[in-house]
């Protein structure tokens, strides 16, 4: 008998936490850090429901911080068990949890500088060397691939098509299977495979941050194109703010196939940011987790 118990992500869209408990086994399916407005923020200095160090296992469907985010957090508190996910989430995990222990110490050291704070020192939540030493409890499994936990409970990944390494959890006891959705990809992305298709399940959990929207059927790279061609004929300078783990790369990618069919092709084009640029290499090294073929990626990254 499976007790679920959600965490977060419910009257919101970030800090994904889920609580599985069975008998004598307690597991987290993503560790997420609360993000956005400064009410959302503080939660996540509010205790967990549980002890930390009972903990057995965390398990993650994908590597954005609103999904790995808390997993310094955990570790600090006392949890020592294993935290598994795919190869690419453990990759970008690498790169996001000390960019997050980074710009935490940051936010700290900006609020005490400016005086900005209620509190007599501002504290980061975590540190960079905090968010480094939780790497060490990570544990990749393959996709397709159970994976035991104890001698029953065992969880499968399968392909959910959002970023590089994201999965579709499905964990099963000997009566129950529960699949956890994490953040779905599209059936017609250009750069990320469609979500595998599941076999089976008794329960199926699904995030949803624009549910009540529509996907609007126009191309992006026609309005990308557009704005960019109108902004340089009036000698304009284009920046775009975007999320460093999936929307760069298919900003880049867009932007690419505009500058193959000969439009803008004398416009250079800036990657401000070490940590996209890193997320986006990983692109190269994960070749089988998405659909660009090895002629674009030099030329496309
Ligand atoms: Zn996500």
């Amino acid at each position: 008998m499976m007790k679920l118990t959600f965490l977060g992500a419910t009257g919101t869209v970030t800090g994904s936490k889920y609580l599985i408990e069975e008998e004598r086994t307690r597991i987290l399916v993503d560790c997420g850090l609360f993000q956005g407005y400064k009410k959302l923020r503080l939660k996540n200095w509010e205790p967990l429901p549980f002890d930390a160090s009972q903990l057995d296992a965390v398990i993650l469907t994908h590597a954005h911080i609103d999904h790995s985010g808390y997993i310094p957090l955990l570790v600090k508190q006392g949890f020592n068990g294993k935290i598994y996910c795919s190869e690419a989430t453990f990759s970008l995990c690498r790169i996001l949890l000390p960019d997050s222990g980074y710009l935490q110490e940051e936010d700290a050291r900006r609020a005490n500088k400016y005086g900005y704070t209620k509190h007599k020192v501002a504290l980061p939540l975590y540190t960079k060397d905090e968010a480094e030493h939780s790497l060490n409890f990570f544990h990749t499994v393959s996709f397709g691939k159970p994976q035991y936990i104890t001698d029953e409970l065992h969880f499968t990944l399968s392909r959910s098509g959002h970023i590089l390494g994201s999965a579709f959890i499905s964990l099963s006891n000997d009566q129950d299977t529960v699949t956890f959705s994490g953040d779905l990809g599209r059936s017609s992305d250009p750069i990320m495979h469609s979500p595998a298709r599941l076999q089976q399940t008794d329960y199926l959990l699904i995030e949803s941050t624009y549910g009540d929207r529509l996907h609007s059927l126009t191309d992006p790279a026609l309005e990308i194109g557009e704005i960019i061609t109108k902004t340089i004929a009036r000698g304009g300078s284009i920046l775009i703010p975007a999320f460093a783990v999936g929307r760069t790369q298919s900003i880049l990618y867009y932007i690419y196939k505009l500058k193959e069919a000969g439009e803008f092709t004398h416009i250079p084009v800036f990657l401000d940011s070490p940590m996209a640029i890193n997320a986006t290499k990983l692109l190269d090294q994960f070749k089988n987790e998405h659909k660009l073929d090895e002629k674009i990626m030099p030329s496309c990254l």
